[in-house]
């Protein structure tokens, strides 16, 4: 199969694209973050395009590796009829890059548009906060051969996005996807507002025209609409071709000059994107790509990591971060950022750790204790008393009793049963409140259940 994708997400900016309306459509009642702009009025005249808008599409392109327009940029007017567009057409900016890659998928565009009303066909009204706002819509190639490939495609450019910091993420997302089968047309499929939504569509899309195909029935060239509810897709109308919009330049909006400079300060202040990150981190860090990819997935949980990485041994920061540090975010439903959670204090439990002044154990339960919390580890270790590993004498005190008390579990390790060491360990661990060190204590119990065997 054969799969492109047409993306818009909402832009972050304060006003609309074309007047100086707030965006934050959300909050405000139905209706409120008008004007006869955005509204459609006839007559009204759009304000020159906003800058934050057009500043944004093009970090956002430069960051799909795309080339900028070098000329002129003009919006065009795409004409349809819906309730949600009084004007009948909705503006919509020529490529403003072209020709960019995201892991081996091809940009073919990235351009501006407005975004319409909100229609309530149950209701029969229109919410117009939301139309005027800017949209960027991105579009790829027919690059993606499987589902899976589109949805790995879609998390990795919401990654970007978020990285732009000038984007809305996955909850503005609207995407069109079209999809064709070795001997049959495209169909496009559109109503799809989550990655999920992208992944199951196409799975339905795949498998419903391999049947029509397997039973000779030709493939229609259609678009469908995606039921969210049912996870089905439904025909929708005939295709439509480019000129029933027929595109017109917008006499409104005159054109504008690329300005170079811009751009090329653009380029020069955009973050790295999450992309090229991981690729940077497999090389300089020397660490797994799959590990660089979750250090990456927050970009600052991956600034934080080059912090802790220039004092602690990068290999030892990315396992301690990628499964100690996140493990404590996801439970506590957190992004590294809402955390409060900063480079200085990782290093500074790291630092604890790898002088043994503290064990795996009391490491992961101060960090447990790290979010929204300003205190240094080392202070957190002093006041739960984890500070210093348990001397040897006192962990085979602890040997000594966990297997005194515990006469069943050392029968079943006899007997070969190997959860019993892991019940006896933990024994140990309680007895000396996490102090041991674990691999000196397995060392320990098994050497004096030898002992009492023989
Ligand atoms: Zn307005």
């Amino acid at each position: 199969m054969m799969c492109g994708l047409e993306i818009h997400v909402q832009l972050e900016t304060e006003s609309k694209l074309f007047c100086t309306c707030h965006t934050n459509y959300q909050e405000a009642d139905p209706n409120t973050n008008i004007c006869f702009v955005c509204l459609n009025q006839p007559g009204a005249k759009p304000y020159p395009p906003n800058k934050e808008a057009l500043d944004g599409a093009v970090k956002i392109a430069l960051m799909l590796g795309c080339k900028i327009s070098p000329k002129i940029t003009y919006f065009m007017r795409k004409h349809y009829d819906y309730p949600d567009l009084p004007s009948g057409y909705q503006r919509t900016s020529i490529p403003i890059g072209y020709e960019g890659d995201l892991n081996g998928i091809r940009i073919r565009e990235v351009h501006l548009e407005e975004d319409p009303g909100q229609y309530k066909p149950d209701m029969g009204t229109v919410d117009f906060n939301r139309s005027g706002i800017a949209l960027i819509e991105i579009v790829t190639e027919p690059d993606m051969k499987s589902p899976e490939e589109a949805r790995k495609f879609l998390r990795e450019l919401i990654r970007v996005l978020e990285y732009s910091g000038s984007a809305r993420g996955e909850g503005t997302m609207r995407a069109d996807v079209n999809i064709s089968l070795e001997g049959g047309k495209r169909a496009e499929i559109k109503n799809i507002n989550s990655i999920k939504g992208a992944y199951k569509a196409l799975q339905f899309e795949m498998v419903r025209q391999k049947n029509l195909l397997k039973r000779g029935i030709e493939i229609k060239q259609e678009t469908r609409a995606f039921l969210e509810s049912q996870m089905i897709t439904v025909p929708m109308r005939l295709k439509e071709e480019a000129e029933d919009y027929r595109y017109i330049p917008d006499p409104d909006l005159p054109p504008m000059l690329a300005d170079e400079q811009n751009v090329e300060f653009i380029r020069e202040s955009m973050p790295e994107p999450a992309h090229i990150k991981t690729e940077r981190f497999v090389q300089e860090y020397g660490i797994q790509k799959a590990h660089a990819r979750v250090l990456t997935s927050e970009m600052e949980l991956a600034d934080a990591f080059e912090e802790v990485a220039k004092e602690v041994d990068p290999k030892f920061a990315a396992l301690w971060m990628r499964d100690e540090v996140k493990r404590v975010l996801y439970y506590n439903k957190l992004t590294f950022k809402g955390s409060g959670i900063n480079a200085v204090q990782i290093v500074d439990l790291l630092k604890m750790l790898q002088d043994q002044k503290i064990t795996t154990k009391a490491g992961q339960r101060i960090i447990e204790k790290m979010p929204h919390n300003s205190k240094m580890p080392r202070q957190i270790a002093e006041e739960l008393g984890l500070v210093g590993l348990v001397e040897d004498d006192t962990v085979l005190q602890a040997v000594h009793q966990a297997i005194e008390e515990n006469p069943e579990a050392v029968s079943d390790y006899y007997e070969g049963k190997k959860k019993a060491m892991n019940f006896l360990i933990g024994q140990v661990m309680r007895l000396t409140r996490g102090k041991a060190d674990p691999s000196k204590t397995h060392q320990l119990v098994e050497q004096e259940l030898g002992k009492v065997e023989s």
